[in-house]
């Protein structure tokens, strides 16, 4: 499952080969779980707008499209692509044959295509539209705060008295959005910190230490990730993650890469979990 590096790195691609061009043409594939809104609203909110930005927003892909001519613009009206397990958001030309398990197809004014492919269809493709006021359009900004950009201020009061496990805390989306299994076993072993630690009872000073961990793994793969950016949206698609050096993820029964003590796999909110009991506390 894409994460957010991997999040962003798409929607950096996509907006590096996209933006600025008109939505000529939209086409669905009728499979109902694909969407949530009505294909209908998304065909007639995408056809004939021209692209602004693609960004990530958690693990959201957001393209933000506008009607009418630059002198006079209409109100911007956001396009989310869920990846889900399997979805890959491609920019190909239209000669590259269309990949099985294609569900939704924007023709662009120069004739390539973007290209939603979900051959398990746990993605979901839908319309947000902003709100306005005189002053203000307020954009898309997903279910939780951006674990990249919050103040350690905010990030210690999502915590505050919560009595679940403080891996399970990273992973509820609510709280903060794009943190996936792997990022949050590293950053908790970057910390030294237990992830079946309460979260309500972890001091600030171990907050903070989790905060910088999280930042520093996210941005390293999102640094990784960046040179390979023509992988990940070409015509063939993904080709793999691009990942930080795992220190404990996915190392079960492995010699901790700091102290030699082996990594421990047990299960924090049905999920996978892994740690080192020495080095974390
Ligand atoms: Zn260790």
């Amino acid at each position: 499952m894409p994460e957010l590096p991997e999040v962003e790195t798409i929607a950096n691609g996509v907006h590096q080969r996209v933006h600025g061009q008109r939505i000529a043409g939209v086409w669905t594939s009728g499979k109902p779980q694909t969407f949530k809104s009505r294909e209908t609203e998304i065909a007639e909110a995408l056809t004939g707008a021209t692209i602004d930005s693609v960004r990530r927003v958690g693990k959201t892909i957001v393209m933000t499209v506008r009607r009418g001519t630059s002198k006079k613009a209409g109100n911007p009206v956001e396009f989310l692509v869920h990846l889900g397990m399997t979805g890959r958001l491609l920019v190909s030309p239209p000669e590259i044959p269309l990949p099985p398990h294609t569900h939704a197809l924007l023709t662009l004014a120069d004739g390539r295509e973007i290209r939603f492919v979900d051959p398990r269809r746990f993605g979901r493709l839908s319309i947000h539209a902003p709100t306005h006021n005189s002053q203000l359009t307020t954009f898309y900004t997903g279910p939780g705060r951006e674990p990249l950009t919050i103040s350690l201020e905010d990030f210690i009061a999502l915590f505050h008295g919560r009595k679940t496990p403080i891996k399970a805390a990273l992973l509820n989306q609510s709280l903060l959005h794009g943190v996936g299994n792997i990022y949050a076993d590293e950053s908790l072993f970057r910390a030294g910190i237990r992830p079946r630690r309460q979260a309500g009872r972890l001091t600030r000073e171990e907050l903070a230490r989790l905060r910088k961990a999280l930042i520093d793994v996210l941005r390293r793969a999102i640094k990784l990730g960046g040179s390979s950016v023509s992988d990940y949206v070409d015509a063939e698609g993904m080709r793999g993650y691009f990942q930080i050096e795992h220190k404990v993820y996915g190392r079960g029964g492995e010699p901790c890469t700091d102290c030699g003590t082996p990594i421990k796999k047990i299960t924090v909110a049905g999920r996978g979990t892994h740690f080192c009991s020495h080095c974390q506390e």
